[in-house]
């Protein structure tokens, strides 16, 4: 497994740091700012090995070329990427190997089209999943659709409850407001508001989640539970049979909400 650290950044992105222990080796996920990585970096000594992108979005990509201005390192991210600074393309099933750790690539479109996540199967899984699974929540669908959004929240589900879910953005408090609204009576949906606040009063992140856990509190991970269902056909005024219905509707009405 990994050790994985947070870089805050913006007003509420993490840069997550991977190494191994015992290294000053490291690599980040989706950089968006190139002088909060670079100030970590020379406060802990670290050196920079590798830069994994999951999407184009600027506030992912935006310290690529700052950051490799002076280093020669591999820049990996989605083969059909728009975003330019990519030196080692990936798509489905492609596996990298980074600090002696396997990392599986899977194709996640739905908030972009270009999305992948990386996924480390080790005794402890580990997943980074960019702007498409969040804590209690899921990323806008920006450019592709429902079905494919909902194909990623499968694939999550497939994926082992023990895994840990690093996600780039910050928005767990809000995502579990709306999930309280679509299941009033979600008991994990409360302790985790509960857990999530006294995290954040402690100026804490709230992340990473588990698979196991977003199982219990994510709508867009329960959109074959009856509650979610029938919120949903209340949302839309009509019962919705099938799964990417739901999935719709309860993205949209996350939406408006
Ligand atoms: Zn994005």
């Amino acid at each position: 497994m990994f050790n994985v650290t947070p870089i805050p950044a913006f007003s509420d992105n993490y840069i997550w740091v991977l190494s191994t222990e015992g290294s000053n080796s490291v690599a980040v996920v989706d950089p968006g700012d190139a002088s909060a990585v670079e100030t970590y970096l020379e406060e802990n000594n670290l050196t920079l090995e590798a830069i994994l992108i999951t999407h184009h979005h600027n506030d992912h990509t935006g310290g690529v070329a700052e950051l490799t201005a002076k280093r020669n390192i591999p820049i990996y991210g989605p083969a059909n990427s728009p975003f330019e600074g990519i030196s080692n393309p990936l798509s489905n099933d492609d596996t990298i190997e980074l600090f002696n750790q396997t990392l599986a690539i899977r194709e996640i479109p739905g908030h972009t089209l270009d999305h992948i996540s990386y996924y480390s199967a080790h005794k402890k899984p580990q997943l980074f999943c960019g702007d498409t699974l969040f804590l209690a929540g899921c990323g806008r669908l920006f450019e592709g659709s429902a079905k494919q959004m909902l194909d990623a929240m499968q694939y999550f589900s497939s994926l082992p409850d023990s895994a840990e879910v690093y996600c780039t953005h910050e928005y767990s408090l809000a995502n579990l407001n709306f999930a309280a609204a679509v299941e009033p009576s979600n008991r994990d949906i409360r302790t985790s508001i509960t857990t999530c606040n006294s995290l954040r009063d402690n100026d804490k992140p709230t992340l990473p989640t588990s698979i196991a856990e977003e199982k219990k509190i994510n709508p867009f991970m329960r959109t074959s539970t009856p509650t979610v269902i029938d919120a949903a056909s209340n949302f839309s005024a009509k019962k919705l049979i099938s799964e990417v219905e739901v999935f719709a509707a309860i993205r949209e009405w996350k939406n408006q909400f």
